[in-house]
């Protein structure tokens, strides 16, 4: 079977766009209102000759209440969907209690876990970037989704984790 690899984090972060990108085509939604996701959110994809399945988990995110709860539930049944878990964090706001928590569900995972630093539109975001070192999950990759930069190298690490 092929792997999956699952993308988790708040709503906003900007996971259906990076889904996008890692697809190449416009598939999932993207839409400014958090929570939008809701119809398919698994996704066939291939890099460097590989095929992989992408699973786009905006499509389990509830309400704004209780978000906190929600994402962490939403990491929870990605790593035992996935074999590899990415967890999108927008580099311009850093990590929120919501991504502390996440974290905590993400640390204890058996399978392999990525953060993306999303949003890192131009190169003046080291800082903010590094910042993501806190979450000890390793070294954040910092990406744009929206321009595609970074795509390459985070799609690079993704299949050496599987
Ligand atoms: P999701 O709720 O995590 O799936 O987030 P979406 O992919 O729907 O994106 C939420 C908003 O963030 C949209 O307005 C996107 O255009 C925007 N966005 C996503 N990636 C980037 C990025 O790399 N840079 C900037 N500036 N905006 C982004
Ligand atoms: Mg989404």
């Amino acid at each position: 079977p092929k792997p999956v690899l699952a993308v988790v984090g708040r709503p906003n972060v900007g996971k259906s766009t990076l889904v996008n990108r890692l697809l190449g085509r416009r598939e999932a939604v993207v839409q400014d209102v958090p929570g939008v996701t809701r119809d398919r959110i698994a996704y066939e994809a291939l890099w460097n000759g590989r095929e992989f399945t992408v699973l786009d988990t905006g499509g389990w995110e509830p309400d704004a209440k209780g978000l906190q709860g929600a994402v962490a539930a939403q990491a929870e049944r990605a790593m035992e969907a996935a074999d590899a878990v990415l967890l999108v964090v927008d580099a311009r706001v850093g990590a929120t209690a919501t991504e502390e928590a996440v974290a905590r569900v993400l640390r204890r995972s058996k399978r392999p876990v990525l953060v993306a630093a999303n949003k890192v539109d131009d190169q003046r975001m080291a800082s903010e970037v590094h910042s993501l070192w806190s979450l000890g999950l390793g070294e954040p990759m910092p990406i744009s989704a929206l321009h595609g930069t970074g795509s390459g190298d985070l799609l690079d690490a993704v299949l050496e984790a599987f």
